[in-house]
Parts: structure tokens; sequence; C-alpha cells
């Protein structure tokens, strides 16, 4: 979707193209970066189309699939890139390494098996494309001397069927975030599945990359919403049973979440829904320090009243998000509900938080009633009134994408790694992720600045995220920050932490997701890709490496 009639997306950062920052917006931003770092930045890149060269496309579509295949230059751009920071500066300064030769959009699953046929054919490559967000080099074309096309699934965008009775829904794989929740509206529910890039991002691409949504505690992953899938593969179709819950071997849904477009299409998804909520309550709790804070979410976590929103915001990350003044780092706490009043919940909730010293002192707000949302208004962890430190951080979390873009282009490095571990790990790991990700950005750019937030939170552990800004100066900023994750990566699997909770492992994160998993799956996932893709055209160099 590159317009919806008013506003256009952009070619190359995030979002709508008029949401990016104007030049009075930037020219704030470079004020601060002179304040906070000490330099001048570089002056805004202007974003360039005519500065990307795009090649003759290599390949030559059957007329039977011509209807559905555009070769247009900008599409193709669109479609050669995610949305990380290496994606956002590659793209502004016209090198990007390779450009998807077609973009293909079929209209059912047939269309879709018809072009995975001639992709094994035709000796072509093909890359899943959902709404390109991928922040790990998951859509980008691979260093692969085969043409590739970029299959788009935005046209396979419906709710096809809703079962109220067992409160499941089929939804198509193509489907953006708005529009499965605009068609769930009128029946009552809700998918109640919101990643930070919900606005942009599919169904099929969330099941790929196991996407983690924005509530922090029991069903954090969209593996838990997942009933049957179904996929294409260029062995066949695969449709699994719609199960409350199986023992019957290996789940055939486990093997194809994660699966990042390396073993199969997927078409559509039966996914549990849920009743829209009516009560929410929400409250914003001050801490003298992350670490007590840390050990109240677990507190929280290990409690069994499982908070829909449990995030914790250091000092830095609270004063940027408006949430607090920097003094302090910050819960985000929130709770709700379709069925009942949760001002007991929530009480019990604020004695945990007070035995660590936690402060709330504007006290919980509890609301009631549904709330219409227009298909522009995100209602990502819509769990309380419009004002406080709450709401200021809900509304900061949706705009950061847009103040990232900004950044990039005044030549600043600006991004996040995020893992996972048990709690018994989890003080240890931060502190020297922190350092590591500190020491090496100080050390290549003269200063930098690392904040901390935990997203989600599990009985057993939780999931720190980090993110570093630091100015590039005359270095290349992607190179610079390759350096930085690097040492993080190497941090993160020597501690046995995860390379991603939820980001997903893609091209970037493969070095270091090939010594977290044990050696014999690896050989089985490969043989399973072997099996499912003879011809290796589905997305080579994800999850399983090429040679
Ligand atoms: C600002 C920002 C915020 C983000 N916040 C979150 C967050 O809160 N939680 C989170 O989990 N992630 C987040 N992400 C990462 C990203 O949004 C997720 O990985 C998301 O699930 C990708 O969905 P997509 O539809 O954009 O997929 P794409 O980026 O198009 O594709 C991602 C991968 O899935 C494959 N794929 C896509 N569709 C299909 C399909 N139908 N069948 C088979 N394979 C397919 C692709 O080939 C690729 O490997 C964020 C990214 C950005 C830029």
């Amino acid at each position: 979707m590159t317009t919806d009639g008013s506003r256009q997306r952009s070619w190359w950062g995030w979002g709508w193209e008029e949401q990016q920052l104007d030049a009075a917006a930037l020219g704030g931003l470079g004020s601060m970066v002179v304040e906070r770092f000490g330099v001048t930045p570089r002056d805004p890149v202007r974003p360039d189309l005519a500065g990307v060269d795009v090649p003759e496309p290599r390949l030559e579509v059957p007329d039977a699939l011509a209807a559905l295949v555009t070769a247009d230059g900008e599409d193709r751009v669109r479609h050669s890139r995610g949305n990380a920071f290496r994606d956002v500066a590659r793209t502004l300064s016209g090198t990007l390494p390779r450009i998807v030769d077609a973009v293909v959009r079929p209209a059912d699953a047939d269309d879709v098996e018809r072009l995975l046929d001639w992709c094994g054919d035709a000796g072509v490559v093909c890359i899943p494309f959902g709404g390109g967000t991928s922040v790990v080099g998951g859509v980008n074309p691979p260093a692969d001397p085969r043409p590739v096309v970029s299959l788009d699934l935005e046209r396979l965008d419906a709710v096809t069927d809703v079962d109220p009775v067992s409160l499941a829904a089929r939804i198509e794989g193509g489907a953006l975030g708005p529009t499965i929740e605009d068609q769930l509206r009128p029946h009552g529910l809700t998918l109640r599945h919101f990643p930070q890039s919900w606005e942009f991002s599919t169904l099929g691409g969330w099941l790929a990359t196991r996407a983690g949504g924005h509530y922090a505690t029991l069903a954090t992953h969209i593996d838990d919403l997942t009933e049957s899938i179904e996929a294409v593969t260029p062995s066949g179709r695969w449709t699994s049973n719609r199960l409350p819950g199986s023992g019957a071997g290996p789940s055939p849904d486990r093997m194809l979440l994660g699966s990042e477009g390396a073993l199969g299409v997927v078409t559509a998804a039966w996914m549990r829904v849920q009743r829209r909520p009516v009560f929410r309550s929400q409250a914003t709790v001050a801490f003298g320090s992350f670490s007590r804070g840390l050990g109240a979410v677990r507190e929280l976590a290990q409690s069994g009243l499982y908070p829909a929103n449990c995030r914790l915001l250091d000092p830095h990350e609270a004063m940027l998000s408006g949430a607090a003044a920097g003094d302090a780092s910050v819960l985000v706490l929130g709770f709700e509900s379709a069925d009942h009043p949760l001002e007991p919940a929530m009480a019990r909730a604020l004695e945990l938080t007070a035995d660590h010293g936690g402060r709330c002192p504007d006290g919980p707000k509890h609301r009631t009633g549904d709330r219409p949302s227009a298909r522009s208004a995100s209602p990502l962890l819509d769990t309380g009134t419009s004002e406080g430190g709450s709401a200021a951080w809900r509304r900061t979390f949706l705009s950061a994408p847009y103040l990232r873009d900004g950044l990039v282009r005044l030549g600043m490095v600006v991004e996040t790694f995020e893992t996972a571990t048990t709690w018994d790990r989890v003080d240890e790991l931060i502190a020297t992720l922190r350092e590591t990700a500190s020491a090496t950005a100080t050390r290549l750019a003269g200063s930098a600045v690392v904040s901390t937030r935990i997203t989600h939170a599990y009985p057993d552990g939780a999931a720190p995220y980090l993110t570093v800004i630091a100015p590039a100066g005359e270095r290349d900023p992607v190179a610079l920050w390759d350096e930085v994750k690097a040492a993080v990566s190497d941090e993160i699997v020597t501690a046995g932490a995860t390379i991603t909770h939820h980001h997903a492992v893609g091209r970037d994160h493969l070095p270091w997701y090939l010594r977290q998993r044990p050696d014999p799956f690896g050989a089985a996932l490969a043989a399973a890709k072997r099996e499912l893709d003879p011809a290796g055209v589905l997305n080579p160099g994800v999850l399983v490496p090429t040679t």
C-alpha cells in the first residue's frame, strides 16, 4: 500500500511521507544533537529517488503472470529494503546493494502457487513481502546471481470468516494491522496484537517473524494467538487443522511460525480473537533506580496479575518519551479486560511496586467503555485516559520512527537491539550490554547515548531493549553501527541469551543465530528447507545458510 488516497508512503523511510520531519523540526533536532553530543550534525540529506541506481530487470515474466507483475523503478526500490537504520541510511545515500528485478502482487493462493512454480522452473528467487518493516534484512535481496522477485501480499487483505462461538477469525496473510482491527471491530472483536510497527506490518509478516505485540505479559507473541496456518510451499499446499491445542507430535504451525519466508508463503491463518476490552486501568510508577524497578517488574510478572502493559523505562527513555523528567526510572503499568473491573488488580500491583520503593503520586486512573477507534488512530496500549506519563509515552512511542529517520538524515547512528534472558541473569546482562554498546560506540563516534527499557516480562525472565544514538561524524554510519552491533551480539550469545526476542533473525542475525541454536536442529531445519523448497527459491540466506 503506497497511498491511502490522501497520504503517500515514504519510499526511503518509515511510514507516511507527510509525517516525516519538516525543515523546522530537523533544525530543532540538529540543535538537540549539538547540545547533547557537542558536535555539529551534517546538513540534512534530501531524499532523492534519482540518486538510486535502478538497473534493468533481469527477467522475462510469462504471459500468464504478467498482469500481476510490475517493474516500476520506485516500486522496486521500496521492495528492496526493510525499515532498519541500515535500510534508511543506505536508501538515502543511494547505496542499496541490490534492487529486486520485479514486484509481484498475487490475488489469491492459486496465484502464489503459479508464481512459485515459475520461480522454480525459471531459476528466480522469491522474497515474500508483507509490510516491509523488517529490521533484520529479512526482505532485502540476497547476494544471489539469480533474478529476484518480491512477492507482495497486499491484495490478500481480508478477514474472510469470523467464528464468534470459538472466538476465532480467518485472516489473509497480507492484511495490515489497521485493516484487521477495522474488519473485526463490527463483530465486537480484536486480535489484540499491536507491535510498534502495527500500522505498516501484516499478519503474514508477524507469523513469519514471530512478532511480539505490545502487551507485556501472557500472550506476548503472535504464536500464542495462532489457531492454524495456511501456506503455499514450492512442494505443495500446507493447511493445519483448527485446534485449541494438540499433542499430535511436533506442531506444523510451530514450523511455519518464525520461518521468515524461507519455507512457504503464509496466505491466511485462523487467529484467536478476543472481545474488545471495556475496563481499563493505568498508572505511572517512579523508581529511584532501574534495578529497583526491575525487582518490581519481576514480582509483578510472578504475581499472577498479568498486567497488559508493564514497561520499565530508564531515566533517559522516560525523559525522551515525556513520561517523566529524567531523574527516575518509570514503570508504565496498565490492565484491561472485557469482563471485569480492574481496581483490585491495580491496587495489588501498586502494593507490590511500593514494596520496591515505587511511587505513584498521581494514583491510578480507571476507565470503562469501548473507545471507537478511527483507522488512523492506533489503539496501541490504549489502557487509560489521554492524560499523564503513560499517554505521553504512548505518543512518543508511535512517533519515534519518524524521529529516527530525522536523526539518520543528520548523519546520526540510531538503532536498537533486543534480547531476553532469565531473571537470574537480567541485571548482569543489561549491565554488560550497556557497557559494551556504550564503550564501542564512544570509541568509534566520540560520544554516545545508550538507553534501556524492558518490553516484555515473564514469570521466569524478561526482554531488555536498548537504543544507541551516536554521531557518525565523517565515518560511514552503517559501518560504525555494524561494529557496535557485532560487539553486542557477541555478548548476547556468549551470555546464553537470545539474539532476538521479537525482531527475528533475517540476514543480519544469522551468524549469531547459528551459534545459538543446537546443531542437530540446524541440520533438521536445513533438511526441511530442502524438502519444502528443493530449488531454493524462497528467501535464500535467512535462517539457513546458503553455503
Ligand atoms: C519502527 C519499527 C517498530 C517495530 N516494532 C516491532 C514490535 O513492536 N514487535 C515486533 O515483533 N517487531 C517489530 N518491528 C519489526 C517488524 O515490524 C516485524 O518483524 C514485523 O513482524 C514484520 O512484518 P511485515 O509485514 O512488515 O513483514 P516484512 O518486513 O515484509 O517481512 C518480514 C519477514 O517475513 C517474511 N514474510 C512476510 N510476509 C510473509 C508471508 N505472508 N509469508 C511468508 N513469509 C512472509 C519476509 O520474507 C521477511 O523474511 C518493528 C519494526 C520497525 C521498523
